[in-house]
């Protein structure tokens, strides 16, 4: 199991990459602060996102 942190878009993902990287995907989650608005995925910081929209600029 790799533990690099990834530094891709999550929205670039692909099922693969989501299946092993499913606990940095729960705490982006859980500490969520930006949408993106194209995909629906939420992420702690905005460079995981390749729409990024935050509740506090939206
Ligand atoms: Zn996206």
């Amino acid at each position: 199991m790799k533990d690099k942190k990834k530094k891709k878009e999550i929205c670039k993902w692909d099922r693969d990459e989501i299946e092993s990287s499913i606990d940095f995907l729960l705490e982006q989650a859980r500490n969520a602060n930006y949408a993106c608005k194209k995909c629906g995925r939420v992420a702690e910081t905005k460079a995981l996102l390749c729409k990024p929209l935050s509740e506090n600029k939206a």
